[in-house]
């Protein structure tokens, strides 16, 4: 190819140019801005946030971080990381930290993929595990889901002679589904040595009691096992962006290396410190998702509609027009998420907001049903 020749686009490798971008949720500001509409008036129930936002005790930390903003963040977030290792019962040494828990997935394919190499993970789970896997250059295998969720015996029988990492989500997003510790378990045992699993337990706080499972404690038997969580949902730090994996003193020191060495900010460092202190906050926060996803599939199912069961703060429901049905409640002001990109075009995906948001949201909805028809 000749430099006259050449187009800018042609500059990367072809599996960069094949990666399709994550599809965030729609900003409220974006919607306002397209609809006329005053940004007060616009309910987002698209990204899993948290509808209390964050904890005041959170925000006080990094209101006080500010002071530090003109010096770098201890790049090995010492801190963080000391009363995570107390919260965990793990060593330091076990900690990566990331810049949400997105950065850390990102990690675990930079550190154990590479061209040449494979990961497993299923059909509709989390989008960034393709992207991930794409952005190495490796191959992904998606096993096709069962009743929307992963099925483990399909994921085993993937795994090839290069496969490096199984990702798994639990609960599951976009689906909500759920793997019970006990069936993890068994995966776990049957995966082979040289498989890096990748347990993404971002909604783990969601959990109720009896659906709890201590995946900590196989990091002893599992040197495989790396436990993916975050400080976005149920402590209500997505806009500050901080995640972590629990791992094989090795393992974390593999991802390490691979880290940008001041991925994570001063402030949100502070910030994540006090949210992991402030459990009363994830209570009431784990609570109110409790009592709004009642509201919420009890109204969806008055509508006639097919839902999903969730263990996240979110839930799935059918709706056949789906973009239709979407583009009524985005001239509502009500912004769910569209999820086509995940092989669900007759799907929708509500996150579980505030009683009043969650009331906004079905009614806007009856309406879309009615226009849609
Ligand atoms: N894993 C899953 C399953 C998620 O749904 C999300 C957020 N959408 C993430 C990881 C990443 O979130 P964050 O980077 O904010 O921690």
């Amino acid at each position: 190819m000749t430099a006259t020749n050449m187009k800018p686009a042609d500059l990367a490798p072809t599996y960069v140019r094949a990666i399709s971008p994550y599809q965030p949720g729609k900003p409220i500001s974006e919607l306002a801005r397209e609809m006329g509409l005053k940004e007060e008036n616009i309910v987002k129930l698209a990204s899993n946030e948290n509808p209390l936002g964050m904890s005041p005790l959170a925000r006080r930390a990094a209101a006080a971080a500010l002071d530090e903003v003109g010096r770098y963040p201890d790049g090995n977030g010492f801190a963080l990381k000391t009363a995570l290792a107390r919260r965990y019962g793990v060593g330091m040494n076990q900690i990566v930290l990331g810049n949400g828990s997105n950065d850390v997935l990102d990690l675990a394919a930079r550190a154990f993929l590479a061209p040449g190499f494979s990961a497993v993970y299923a059909q509709h789970a989390f989008a960034v595990y393709p992207l991930a896997t794409q952005a190495i250059g490796a191959e992904g295998i998606e096993v096709p889901a069962r009743d929307y969720g992963h099925d483990l015996f399909a994921m085993l029988a993937a795994i090839g002679s290069g496969t490096r990492v199984v990702f798994v989500a639990n609960p599951n997003n976009p689906t909500g589904t759920f793997l019970s510790g006990a069936d993890l378990e068994g995966f776990l045992a049957e995966v082979p040595a040289q498989v890096v699993v990748v347990l993404d337990e971002a909604y783990n706080e969601y959990l109720p009691p009896e659906a709890r499972y201590d995946s900590v404690a196989w990091l002893a038997r599992f040197p495989n096992l790396v436990i993916t969580r975050t400080f976005s949902k149920a402590y209500g730090l997505a806009g500050l962006r901080v995640g972590f994996a629990l791992a094989h003193p090795e393992v974390a020191d593999l991802m390490n290396r691979v880290r940008q060495p001041f991925n994570v900010s001063n402030v949100a460092l502070a910030a994540a410190e006090a949210a992991l202190g402030d459990e009363a906050f994830v209570e009431r926060s784990r609570a109110l998702n409790a009592k709004g996803m009642a509201q919420v599939v009890a109204g969806l199912e008055d509508l006639g509609l097919e839902t999903i069961p969730s263990k996240g703060n979110f839930v799935t429901f059918r709706v056949g027009s789906a973009a239709a049905v979407n583009q009524s409640l985005l001239r509502q002001g009500v912004i769910v998420r569209p999820i086509g990109g995940y092989g669900m075009p007759e799907h929708l995906r509500v996150s579980i907001g505030l009683e009043s948001e969650n009331q906004r949201f079905l009614e806007a909805l009856e309406h879309a049903l009615e226009e849609a028809i």
